[in-house]
């Protein structure tokens, strides 16, 4: 084996795009539309072939006993249905004992129907639904070629995935509309969708015409960091009250997972990046889906296999500057732990004392975590000793004197239901 090989990881993660940045709609703060430019006289369909190649390489480059086959875009839908039924026939084609393979899809929805949605559930595909909330908040910059609305299609596809017991979650962008309506925006999915599973992600929007990660300017979309802070403790702050182990936000339980096993399960909030890589139409691999530039450039995977590109040097040392350009600022934080300075592509400020590489989410990131520091331990001691995270529930309920339905009333000298032995008022109760 090369030693390029022998470090190579044990699992990554590719996004492939099939139809490379081609949608059907024409968001305002689509980075990814910008970038049909580096693949001028392109039809922005994926072969067979390299579909192939694609499923066979990421198969045989893990080694553990899950394998994600992962596809977004643009617009993958836009391949047809034909296309992916040829996934899962290649998928079975290059299956291996012991192994499973999962399918995720990530779509704006406009597309989907009842075929679509048979075909989904039928091959167990985690979908991701795009949507920003609320008819005008989703409306505020998603909208199709015309600028017309799509949210009425998108709500019909979450209805018809439900229909068709499709497992999918909400992917929400926050931005300077949406950002200012946290509850509105949470409850909507929660109350009117009947979604379980929802990630945030913030919109810092560099103001530019290549879509590349230059420049320090951000546009006017972009959602205020300060703001984002309360975005974000306003979801947790309800959530935490009535929602644990009900509803799912990513950010959350990432942030928990740093809390109780020292390591956070989403890139953004690890200290290093690398393991998740872009897959272009044609073949060409890319450092990670922010990053898909020529400076970025990995190699293709008709020519390397995208284990052996995982590996290379280039990206090690793109993983590893995460860590590498953080400013003191950061290295000083009680919060690194968790935070580690977020995504390098939101580094656009420099510090009080001039050094670059700050994160434009730092203040609302601050914040956040200061609020949500007890609640996240408490649940970590939750689930160390045994208990579910939920109980967090009714030792909030308890503190601030409000009955919570369906849970006995805790007795101060009950044993807190964190498992640590001790009375409920010597330890999670108070005193
Ligand atoms: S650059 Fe950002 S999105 Fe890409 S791998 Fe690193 S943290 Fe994740
Ligand atoms: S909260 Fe701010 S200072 Fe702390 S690690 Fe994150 S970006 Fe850096």
């Amino acid at each position: 084996m090369s030693e390029t090989l022998s470090r190579s990881p044990q699992a990554f993660h590719v996004m492939a795009k099939p139809t490379g940045a081609k949608c059907n709609l024409k968001c305002d703060y689509c980075f990814f539309l910008k970038k049909e430019s580096l693949y001028p006289n392109s039809n922005f369909r994926m072969s067979d072939d390299l579909m192939e190649a694609y499923i066979r390489q990421t198969v045989e480059g893990h080694r553990v006993p899950q394998v994600t086959i992962s596809w977004q875009g643009g617009e993958p839908t836009l391949m047809g249905l034909d296309f992916f039924r040829r996934t899962i026939e290649v998928e079975e084609k290059f299956a291996r004992p012991r192994v499973r393979i999962e399918n995720t899809l990530q779509t704006n929805g406009v597309l989907l129907d009842e075929e679509w949605c048979r075909f989904l559930h039928d091959n167990h595909f985690l979908v991701g639904l795009s949507l920003d909330g609320p008819r005008p908040l989703h409306d505020a910059f998603r909208h199709d070629k015309g600028g017309k609305s799509v949210f009425d299609k998108v709500i019909r596809a979450s209805r018809l995935m439900q229909k068709h017991k499709v497992e999918f979650n909400i992917l929400c962008t926050v931005h300077v509309a949406n950002s200012r309506r946290p509850l509105e925006v949470y409850r909507f999915f929660r109350d009117e969708l009947g979604a379980r599973y929802v990630q945030l992600i913030p919109i810092v929007e560099r103001a530019n015409e290549t879509g590349y990660q230059e420049g320090t300017e951000v546009t006017d979309r972009t959602v205020d960091p300060e703001q984002y802070g309360r975005f974000l403790i306003a979801i947790f702050d309800e959530w935490v009250r009535r929602d644990v182990g009900r509803m799912f936000v990513t950010f959350f339980d990432a942030v928990l997972a740093s809390y109780l096993r020292g390591a956070s399960t989403i890139c953004v909030l690890s200290p290093t990046c690398g393991e998740s890589v872009a897959l272009e139409h044609g073949g060409d691999l890319y450092s990670c889906d922010h990053y898909v530039e020529p400076r970025y450039l990995l190699g293709n995977i008709q020519e390397r296999s995208i284990r052996e590109l995982v590996a290379s040097e280039k990206q090690r040392r793109f993983g590893l500057d995460k860590s590498a350009t953080l400013p003191r600022y950061c290295r000083e934080c009680k919060f690194l732990f968790t935070c580690y300075g977020e995504c390098p592509k939101n580094r656009l400020l420099t510090t009080a004392d001039g050094e670059p590489g700050l994160n434009w989410l730092c203040k609302g990131l601050q914040a956040f975590f200061k609020h949500v520091d007890r609640p996240m331990r408490i649940m970590a001691d939750l689930l160390r000793s045994g208990q579910y995270a939920d109980a967090i529930m009714n030792i909030l309920a308890e503190e601030e004197g409000r009955s919570f339905p369906g849970k006995e009333k805790i007795g101060r000298n009950d044993p807190c239901p964190c498992g640590s032995g001790l009375k409920f008022k010597k330890c999670h109760g108070g005193d």
